[in-house]
């Protein structure tokens, strides 16, 4: 069963419903980054908040970028995500030498620090959004986000179970949110569903489906649900995208390199494919460079 992102609405269109299941997601990203359990675990939910928050967006064409920033031993992650469920995410440390036996909890290892949500919407300055982080466990953190940056209530949830051999058992979350004027009535009965439903995570490992899981949290609310889309881990890194980054360090910094006669080997931060670039290959990015300046 592939990762999917679910759609839909609930309380007579007054709340909003996005709900994911993420276990591939987050498992092919332990894989690339050989991630140790605490670190799986944020990236997993980061990436879970990605693929929520992308199929959030309205334009095909938009990208939205999640970046954390913070003290901990982790020091940070950055997620991407497009509206298709395409998304790809990195943490800045891949092994904190915590195991299964001994956990370390998420918000140790982030730390405090900030959370800033990029939204490239076409438009020539994309939309920032920032807020302090207020429990480093990420789904609180984007809770406090939509509250003080959006002004939209909201509740998060995102959640990765580990099997004891490190690797990723489930994972998902969802991000419900109400609408302005939303009646009292239907707020009480969400947070009394809320308080009283198992994690998502868990009711996951328990074999139901996501469908099984939101219209038992919405069952006195009238759940609706309008749309289901496959949501993976995808990088769209290429040779040209990289050749790119190299023009834009500027001539300087490639001559630098063409004088020192040495293969560059860089990395995607994203996806970890290596490109190899020859010194002939340098010099002619940079007689490109020249040729273009005229
Ligand atoms: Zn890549």
């Amino acid at each position: 069963m592939p990762d999917y992102v679910l759609k839909a609405t609930a309380g007579n269109g007054q709340i909003r419903v996005f709900a994911a299941t993420t276990q591939g997601l987050a498992e092919t990203a332990r894989k690339l980054h050989h991630t140790s359990p605490v670190v799986t675990q944020a990236l997993g939910r980061l990436l879970t908040a990605g693929s929520l928050m992308g199929s959030m967006m309205k334009n095909a064409d938009e990208l939205i970028t999640l970046k954390i920033a913070s003290d901990g031993p982790l020091s940070g992650l950055l997620v991407t995500a497009d509206a298709s469920g395409n998304v790809k995410g990195y943490p800045y440390v891949s092994d904190l030498s915590d195991t299964m036996e001994s956990p370390m909890p998420v918000s140790e290892a982030i730390g405090d620090g900030a959370l800033n949500i990029l939204k490239d919407i076409g438009l020539k300055e994309p939309y920032v959004g920032y807020s302090p982080l207020v429990s480093g466990e990420l789904a609180e953190d984007l809770t406090y986000y939509y509250a003080q940056s959006e002004q939209i209530p909201t509740s998060v949830s995102l959640g990765v179970l580990l099997n004891d051999d490190g690797t990723v058992r489930q994972a998902g979350g969802f991000i419900i949110q109400l609408m302005p004027d939303t009646d009292d009535d239907v707020i009480d009965a969400l947070e009394a569903a809320l308080a009283d439903t198992p994690s998502l995570t868990k009711q996951l490992d328990e074999g139901k489906t996501l469908e099984e899981i939101m219209e038992g949290l919405f069952k006195h609310l009238n759940l609706k649900i309008s749309k289901t889309e496959i949501t993976r881990f995808i990088c769209d890194c290429s040779r040209q995208r990289i050749t790119k980054a190299l023009i834009s360090i500027g001539k300087k910094d490639l001559i630098d390199m063409i004088a020192d006669q040495e293969d560059i080997e860089i990395n995607c931060d994203f996806c970890k494919e290596k490109y190899l670039f020859t010194p002939e290959d340098l010099q002619s990015i940079l007689d490109r460079i020249i040729e273009k300046e005229g």
